[in-house]
């Protein structure tokens, strides 16, 4: 019999680990909501699931990393994906705040082996430059931006930092290895190339990067300018609604700051 452990419960759906015809997979289900007539909560829960799918396979189709899709269960409100070994980009970051190991030149030799559970515990693997995955992490979101599609939830917790485990297994030398980024959720994912949505995109991922600012205050900037804006199409435009965005952000907290 095939056993689902549950590894997260959002708001919105419960997400399990689990197995799709003997490989390990990603299980996730979005319940129904009891508070909602029970017509529009199908209605809404099943538009999610469309969404969050039809975005999963658009990505795929541009070069984003994403889990692969297995199967979809329409009626259970089912996605089955793969099973992406690692971390999310918040515990990445955490681990290696905690740890405070970037060097002058941005290079992050921290170790992360309580996160993967591949790995033996003593076993150490490192990262060879945090800059490197800062600029892929900007470079996925330029493709996903170029192919007409707006996250709409962009967190470091949407962001997967994926472990390749035969390579560890085999033995190769950890510092040689590419650690890929994976970007997962698409249930609040929505078609646009308009650049003021792409800007708002950037705008929640740099507010959720803001924690980590002291410690790597170059994640950021290297994400945006080396990896997001020379790929991203009206770059000129996202870059200036961002700006903008920015200034009517800072104005509101003037205005709620004067009010006290
Ligand atoms: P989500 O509701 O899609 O944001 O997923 C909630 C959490 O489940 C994420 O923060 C991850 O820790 C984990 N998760 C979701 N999808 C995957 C996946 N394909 N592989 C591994 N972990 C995942």
């Amino acid at each position: 019999m095939c056993t689902e452990t549950l590894i997260d419960q959002g708001a919105e759906a419960k997400v399990f680990k689990g197995s799709f015809l003997g490989i390990p997979c990603i299980i996730k289900e979005r319940f129904l909501k009891k508070y909602r007539h029970p017509m529009l909560d199908e209605t809404l829960t099943h538009q999610r699931l469309v969404t969050e799918v039809r975005a999963m396979v658009r990505a795929r189709k541009y070069g984003v990393e994403c889990p692969a899709l297995y199967f979809v269960d329409p009626v259970k409100h089912k996605i089955y994906m793969e099973y992406i070994t690692g971390v999310t980009l918040d515990k990445f970051l955490n681990e290696a705040v905690t740890r405070r190991s970037v060097s002058k030149e941005h290079v992050f030799e921290g170790t992360l082996s309580t996160h993967c559970n591949k790995c033996p515990s003593k076993e150490h693997l490192t990262c060879s430059s945090l800059s490197q995955m800062a600029k892929k992490i900007g470079q996925s979101l330029a493709k996903l931006h170029n192919s007409g599609c707006i996250h709409g939830d962009i967190t470091p917790c949407n962001i997967l930092i994926r472990f390749p485990e035969t390579e560890f297994e085999n033995g190769i030398d950890a510092k040689s290895m590419e650690l890929l980024t994976v970007y997962i959720d698409f249930g609040l994912s929505f078609m646009s190339s308009m650049a003021e949505n792409r800007a708002v995109d950037l705008y929640v991922l740099e507010r959720a990067l803001k924690t980590y600012m002291k410690a790597f205050p170059v994640f950021t900037r290297v994400l945006l300018e080396e990896g997001y804006f020379p790929h991203v199409s009206q770059s000129q435009a996202v870059r200036e609604k961002l700006v903008e965005g920015k200034k009517i952000e800072i104005k509101k907290k003037r205005n709620i700051y004067n009010t006290f």
